[in-house]
């Protein structure tokens, strides 16, 4: 194909941010946290698109993926994600490599966007004008001042009716003081706030029933992997024993792996994460998918990153104002959205409606 507006260069580049506090959930413990940023070029005009990966995504974009789609007519966001899956057919279409793949995708589809002067949720045909967003922490380090705060600054101050936390701490060997904390977080938000909370696949199926069962009078109405994510029939085997909703597959890479989860009757709600799965491109087909599984659709993390496409999703259920995230695109873009009253309007500025402070991501470079 001849292109009228060809893709001219595709940039990685890395920032590693340090948390504000130790970090934990049920599997796993951390410090900081690394975007990897895409800038794509073409018409004059740049487009961003990011994923939250170590760096070597950042290799995989420059090395694999900028080859791939760079001459490609700016219009053609199809051509260019088909190229790039043609890329990565070796080092592996799923993990890291749609990591990347995501973060060049999402890059391009707001490159287009620009380049029409259109928002990026009108480029994709917006169902709605609000994104419902809920307010995501609560890490199983924090204290129950910590917790609280937390908690009460997404349900009191900003009005944000549906917050969740982390549970299954210590791989599920800490069940009495998950029990505690949960009772602690209705207790911060008061009854009129839905209280998620999310094992990170800490427990066993039995175990989840039970810590669900020993709960009951919390509330809670939305139960993030119970199990692993690959145990598709433990995952279905909680979601028949409790009320809350189960939900998995914020890691998700690729069409098939959603195919299962969706087939398996493992969710109710199905969770994908556009900087993960393979960018706006994949999410939309995901979408679909689940749409024919009678889903909807929730979306993980990377919350600016997201809202435009959630805006543009029919099955759409809400989008996870995460607490690392918010904090980095919030340091490192100007234009970040505002969830007070429990939901974001996307941008009507061209594209994403961001713009990328170079300078104050600069002391966070590692790439
Ligand atoms: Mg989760």
């Amino acid at each position: 194909m001849s292109a009228a507006t060809p893709v001219t260069a595709i940039r990685a580049s890395a920032y590693t941010v340090p948390t504000d506090a130790p970090e934990a959930d049920g599997t796993y413990s951390w410090d900081s946290t690394t975007l990897v940023l895409v800038e794509a070029d073409g018409g004059g005009t740049t487009g961003l698109g990011w994923t939250y990966a170590p760096a070597a995504a950042a290799a995989l974009v420059e090395g694999l993926l900028a080859p791939a789609v760079r001459d490609i007519d700016v219009l053609d966001v199809p051509a260019a994600a088909a190229a790039m899956a043609r890329a990565v057919r070796n080092p592996g279409r799923t993990g890291l490599g749609s990591y990347a793949v995501s973060a060049v995708d999402c890059a391009l589809w707001d490159l287009k966007a620009r380049l029409l002067e259109v928002p990026l949720h009108k480029l994709l045909g917006a169902v709605r004008d609000t994104v419902a967003v809920y307010g995501s922490g609560g890490f199983t380090t924090y204290t129950e001042d910590q917790l609280r705060d937390q908690l009460q600054g997404w349900a009191r101050e900003q009005r944000i009716p549906r917050v969740k936390i982390k549970i299954g701490q210590d791989g599920g060997t800490n069940v009495p003081r998950d029990l505690e904390r949960i009772r602690q977080a209705r207790a911060a938000v008061g009854p009129g706030t839905e209280l998620f909370v999310d094992a990170n696949g800490g427990y066993t199926a039995k175990q989840a029933v039970r810590v669900m069962r020993d709960a009951a009078e919390e509330r809670i109405s939305w139960f993030e992997e119970p199990v692993s994510s690959d145990d598709l029939a433990g995952l279905r085997a909680v979601r028949a024993a409790v009320d809350a909703d189960v939900a998995a597959g914020e890691y998700g890479t690729g069409l098939p792996y959603f195919q299962r989860m969706c087939s398996a009757d493992a969710v109710d709600c199905l969770q994908a994460d556009v900087s993960r799965c393979g960018g706006i491109s994949e999410w939309l087909r995901i979408a679909a998918l689940a749409a024919a599984h009678g889903l909807e659709v929730s979306g993980h993390c990377a919350p600016h990153l997201s809202a435009a496409v959630a805006a543009a999703t029919p099955n759409f259920r809400h989008l996870e104002w995460f607490h690392d995230h918010v904090r980095i695109e919030d340091l490192f873009f100007d234009g970040t959205l505002d969830p007070g009253g429990g939901c974001v309007r996307p941008s009507d500025a061209p594209g994403n409606g961001l713009a990328f402070r170079a300078a104050d991501a600069e002391p966070y470079r590692i790439r």
